[in-house]
């Protein structure tokens, strides 16, 4: 069972979209167990602070190391080596060889920051590996964590009906996946290509294959650079 404890300023934003279908069924099957953490019950001053101005100046606010590693130290078991993610646009980019490699994991604890981030100092002494969804800013790691979980989740043994539907998807061979059709056969004059509906169970992996490969190399040229240095070894 994967044990995913997230920590937040904002609880009543979980288990929003991650206690929905699948998931939830997957968390009733103990494939997986969500645990939210509020920062601000580990405020140590009167005043509950758990944010304030940056050293230097600068506008926004910088979540505290003191409270975050209050949090972290009563919720983390440290000897253990538990991987601890902070979500942060400077972090590496989340890919989908990474999200598997998470998905083997037993403990995963995610920090969801805010305003201008974190002290730095709690990235370095907790050994916290920052992570990234996109070159874009989001306002809070929340939504970046509904975006990682469900990345990992999905990989889950069990989670996913079909496990080869995982097998088949876009990134897998560094190829992005081929056009879908369904019902009706006929719609708005268009019918889907022929190759799908002849039974030909060869030609169609091959068509597949080809429309893949031709659909990488004209939208994500960088994805096609890999997938032909990857075949070549
Ligand atoms: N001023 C910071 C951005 C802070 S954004 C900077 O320039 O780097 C506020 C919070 O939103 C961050 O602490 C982080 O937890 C989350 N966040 C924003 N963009 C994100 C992204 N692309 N990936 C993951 N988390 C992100």
């Amino acid at each position: 069972m994967l044990k995913v404890k997230i920590f937040t300023l904002y609880p009543d934003l979980f288990p929003g979209p991650l206690n929905s279908g699948l998931y939830k069924k997957a968390q009733e099957n103990k494939i997986w167990q969500l645990e939210i953490i509020d920062i601000n019950k580990f405020a140590m001053d009167k005043h509950a602070t758990v944010d304030d101005t940056p050293f230097g100046g600068g506008s926004g606010m910088v979540m505290r190391a003191d409270v975050l590693a209050n949090a972290i130290d009563k919720n983390v078991n440290l000897n253990k080596k538990e991987k601890i993610i902070y979500l942060s646009p400077k972090g590496k980019k989340l890919e989908q060889s990474f999200a598997k490699d998470l998905s083997k994991l037993k403990n995963l604890n995610i920090i969801c920051g805010h305003f201008e981030g974190v002290d730095q100092r709690i990235l370095e002494t907790r050994g916290i590996q920052e992570i990234s969804i996109g070159d874009y800013i989001l306002s809070g790691g929340e939504t970046a964590a509904y975006v990682f979980l469900d990345s990992i989740i999905r990989l889950l043994p069990g989670v996913i009906g079909n496990p080869n539907s995982l097998k088949e998807e876009t990134f897998e061979n560094n190829l992005l996946e081929y056009p879908q059709y369904t019902k009706p056969q006929k719609w708005e004059k268009k019918s889907p290509p022929k190759v799908l509906l002849s039974g030909d169970h060869g030609k169609i992996k091959d068509w597949r294959l080809s429309q893949s490969r031709a659909i990488t190399r004209r939208q994500r040229p960088d994805l096609w650079k890999k997938h032909l240095s990857k075949k070549k070894k």
